[in-house]
């Protein structure tokens, strides 16, 4: 049993404190009955309405994690008409939106909720969520430039906070490489830039981690629901 006012506002009907002021004035009911206190108890089940209209009961919070391929934009719908990340999760009939952006020409981990609390709570960069990226680029990175990635690189929206950077494969002929990036923060397109600014171009970039949270079991194009422990770890 939960106080009114308490319930009403977690079914998103008003505030806390516009809850209170409602029932002073007389215009909550309870299962019928006018209630004008603050301290009344009720639960889910019982039918709560102001002015006369039942309030809706508390939405069911949805979490997935999609393997996003390249070609899909990072939206909910696009008015030129392009496929979107919700597009891949048909079969989802909730309203769900992205955590995030990944860019159109980028892979990987991204993840989708009705859960505004949660995306807002993990897109404040004071929560410094890891993310893992691993980038194709042109050309050699040598140790020097790894170097800068970790003391940070300056890009026209400020200096970057220091990130993690590992060469994990290069072809003998030194015209690719491929390097593990970790990155705290979420500047649109900055790994890309991070390379650009010490003169690599990206030939493809995919995010194999968020968090503790990775790839393993869904296929690109695929996606999955988070379990309630996986949930409980981003809070
Ligand atoms: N950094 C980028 O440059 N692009 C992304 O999609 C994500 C991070």
């Amino acid at each position: 049993m939960e106080r009114i006012q308490k319930l009403i506002s977690r079914a998103g009907a008003a505030s806390r404190r516009e809850a209170e002021r409602l029932i002073k004035e007389g215009r909550v009911s309870l299962n019928g009955q006018v209630v004008t206190e603050l301290g009344i108890q009720a639960d889910e089940t019982d039918e709560i309405a102001i002015d006369g209209v039942a309030i809706g009961k508390e939405k069911a919070k949805l979490y997935f994690l999609l393997n996003k391929p390249r070609g899909y934009l990072s939206t909910v719908k696009d008015d030129r008409g392009r496929k979107t990340v919700v597009d891949l999760l048909a079969e989802v009939h909730e309203y769900i939106y992205p955590i995030g952006r990944l860019d159109y020409d980028t892979e990987g981990l991204l993840l989708l909720t009705n859960d505004g609390e949660l995306m807002n709570g993990l897109l404040h960069p004071r929560y410094e969520v890891k993310k893992t990226y691993l980038a194709k680029v042109k050309g050699m990175v040598t140790p020097e430039k790894l170097q800068k990635f970790r003391s940070g690189i300056k890009l026209e929206d400020g200096m970057t906070a220091p990130a993690e950077a590992r060469l994990v494969e290069y072809n003998e002929q030194g015209n690719w490489s491929k390097v593990k990036v970790v990155i705290h923060e979420g500047r649109n397109r900055q790994v890309r830039r991070m390379f650009s600014a010490v003169g690599h171009d990206v030939t493809a970039l995919k995010r194999i981690a968020f968090g503790g949270l990775t790839l393993e079991g869904v296929s690109r194009g695929k996606y999955r629901e988070l379990t309630a422990d996986e949930v409980a770890k981003l809070k």
